[in-house]
């Protein structure tokens, strides 16, 4: 909701005694206008000396915090006030549209689904001409290399906004991931340079575990750099392996075949704590 003021000059300028009076003459104006109901006035504003705007409460279904505008005029000198204009406008506290976007400006990225036609805007700043091929296929490989036999390619603007972008996105050095990364991609054997100038800062990941098919900063990484070493060791350092293949033999302790009186506890079995009662 947008703050909309209808003042068109400071509230403190001072109305003509002429033009401040006709709050009933403004009525009457909107009363014949027959558009609405009208409310209470809402104050009277100064346009120059000779003209001055009288605000009501506009009571329409749809239309809460909007306000009805009738300015007023009177020559200098005269006693004579005359209707200029009626307006309904949005007051401060009014439902207002969002400000109108040109239909070519609608879309934004992540917009474009499969199927979907985008062509760049005319003299898209972000694009500047290529050059044709020649026909001579060395040549042509060459300069296809290069970004020549395209039509356009991007301009010198239009390299450093997406390596903007690129830094400063997910894959960027600042990231939680390149943070708590052991190394680099740029030393990474998963790492694919880009060709041209983006080659010094950018390539592609090629690794399915990690950031596959992304454009990463050299400077970014992640834990699972081709560099990578796992503890050596199996368990947790803290404790000693247990291992379930050794067998140690013990002697067992000698058992007394003979039945023992009832009460009388066994080597096996501690006596009873009398102080306890158990
Ligand atoms: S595996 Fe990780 S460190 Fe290696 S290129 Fe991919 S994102 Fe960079």
């Amino acid at each position: 909701m947008d703050a909309v003021s209808v003042a068109s000059s400071p509230e403190n300028a001072v109305v003509r005694p002429v033009l401040a009076r006709a709050v009933e003459r403004a009525r009457a104006a909107l009363v014949e206008l027959n558009e609405g109901s009208v409310g209470d006035h809402l104050g009277v504003t100064a346009e120059d000396d000779c003209a001055a705007t009288h605000r009501f409460e506009a009571k329409l279904p749809g239309y809460n915090g909007w306000q009805w505008a009738v300015v007023l005029a009177a020559a200098p000198d005269s006693d004579h006030v005359t209707i200029s204009e009626l307006a309904l406008l949005p007051g401060p506290d009014a439902l207002v549209a969002p400000d109108w976007v040109p239909w070519n400006q609608r879309v934004r990225p992540g917009d474009l689904s499969p199927g979907d036609l985008l062509a760049p805007p005319e003299n898209d700043p972000r694009l500047v001409p290529g050059y044709f091929a020649t026909g001579d296929p060395e040549i042509d490989a060459v300069a296809y290399e290069v970004g020549l036999g395209r039509k356009q390619v991007m301009s010198r603007e239009g390299r450093l906004d997406c390596a903007q972008r690129w830094r400063e996105g997910e894959y960027g050095p600042d990231s939680e991931m390149a943070k708590a990364a052991p190394s680099t991609c740029e030393l990474c054997g998963f790492y694919l340079p880009l060709s041209g100038v983006l080659r010094a800062e950018f390539g592609v990941c090629g690794n399915e575990m990690a950031a596959d098919g992304h454009v990463v900063n050299a400077a970014f990484g992640c834990g699972a750099h081709s560099d990578t070493t796992l503890p050596t060791g199996t368990g947790t350092p803290r404790y000693d392996a247990y291992d379930d293949a050794a067998v140690e033999v013990v002697e067992a302790p000698a058992v007394d075949e003979a039945p023992a009186e009832p009460g009388t506890p066994t080597e096996l079995e501690p006596p009873l704590d009398s102080a306890s009662g158990n």
